[in-house]
């Protein structure tokens, strides 16, 4: 079987600093990731790129390949056998920090879900949970504050998230002697894989705690504050760091996102910072101009409609709009008005409107 060249699958020069050849791989293992592409070979692919990276990351690795190719690192990636001895949890397991671990966003979740991630010896983060709360148009405006009721998984109490029976110790796994890996022979390839018995922790529990019946954590229902800041926009999401699941052999926990809805508000529409109204106003009014009453998130205001407005015009009222997230200068609130014509007559009002048609078609006629 032949390889392909380290620096040709990461798309880097032989001269390529370190932080290149870093950056290249990251970009490649996002866009080859096995959860976030499904197609034909990606897998392959993904591990292709951390084979290259565990070798061109390593000053000793790297000045060996340069001068030996592919024979001067055999085996390099950590793993007896390679090309293609490594799996994905293995990967995970040596190169998880290069995503930046805690605080990496957008792919914490992804790396939660894997054992063996952040941190090896059965460390794992915990799951990332999720939320939703609605809010109104006037909590858009000021801000507000929720308390959700989350249930979670924690770390055990009794057992300090041991697992263990207080009192007792964890034995060291016979499978994998402590070592929390096995490897198994598949035709020439040694293949290194999680232990099963011990996932990875390297011991096992021979008098588990009661509480938890040595899983290590419970369940527990956490009332958890959420700040939502003004200005925040529908379908954003907030992260609440480690609130989410407890971590698993000492990682890390994962995080709880809130997505915000924000409830309708009749006659309201939001565009940014800026809010819509439609007002309706009568033809003396639109004529004649008049002062009218517009409503706002914090009540009415008053505003001028000048003779002679169309229907359909927008006036601005500044300021009466949504603060920007962040702060910054509120939006406006923008009143269409339009003229509003009445189903109903009374006899007066037909009599009036008869006598402005009868003026009106005296002057066309002059
Ligand atoms: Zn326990
Ligand atoms: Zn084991």
């Amino acid at each position: 079987m032949s390889q392909r060249d380290y620096y040709e699958i990461l798309g880097v020069s032989r001269d390529a600093e370190d932080a290149e050849i870093k950056s290249a791989y990251r970009k490649l293992a996002l866009k080859y990731h096995p959860d976030r592409n499904k197609e034909d070979g990606a897998a392959e692919r993904f591990k292709e790129a951390a084979e290259a990276y565990a070798v061109l990351s390593d000053a000793d690795k790297r000045r060996r390949y340069d001068q030996f190719g592919h024979a001067g690192v055999q085996g390099a990636a950590g793993h007896p056998g390679a090309p293609g001895g490594m799996n994905i949890e293995d990967i995970f397991a040596q190169f998880g920090d290069i995503f930046g671990g805690r605080g990496g966003g957008l792919f914490e979740n992804l790396f939660g879900g894997f054992q063996g991630a952040g941190g090896g010896g059965g460390a794992a983060r915990g799951r990332s949970l999720r939320a939703r709360v609605t809010i109104s148009l006037e909590d858009v405006l000021n801000g507000t504050e929720r308390t959700l009721v989350v249930r979670r998984r924690v770390n055990c109490g009794n057992c300090q998230g041991s697992g263990a029976k207080p009192g007792t110790q964890p034995a060291t796994c016979p499978q994998c002697q402590g070592r929390g890996r096995v490897h198994q022979q598949r035709g020439f390839l040694a293949v290194a894989s999680t232990c099963p018995d011990c996932h990875g922790r390297g011991e096992i529990i021979t008098s588990p705690c009661e509480d938890c019946h040595g899983s290590g954590q419970v369940d527990q229902r956490s009332e958890i504050e959420v700040q939502i800041p003004a200005g925040i926009e529908e379908g954003a999401q907030i992260r609440v760091g480690g609130m989410g699941d407890a971590g698993v052999g000492g990682g890390p926990p994962g995080d709880l996102y809130v997505a915000v809805e924000i409830r309708d508000k009749e006659g309201f529409h939001r565009d940014g910072r800026d809010l819509y109204v439609e007002l309706p106003i009568s033809f003396p009014q639109a004529a004649l101009g008049d002062r009218i009453l517009v409503p706002t998130l914090e009540g009415d205001v008053k505003m001028n409609v000048p003779a002679g407005t169309p229907t359909g015009k927008l006036f601005r009222v500044r300021g009466h709009g949504l603060p920007k997230l962040h702060g910054g200068r509120r939006g406006d609130l923008l009143v269409r008005v339009y003229v509003d014509v009445p189903k109903k007559l009374s006899r007066e009002e037909k009599n009036l409107i008869k006598d402005l048609q009868r003026v009106q078609k005296e002057r066309v006629e002059e």
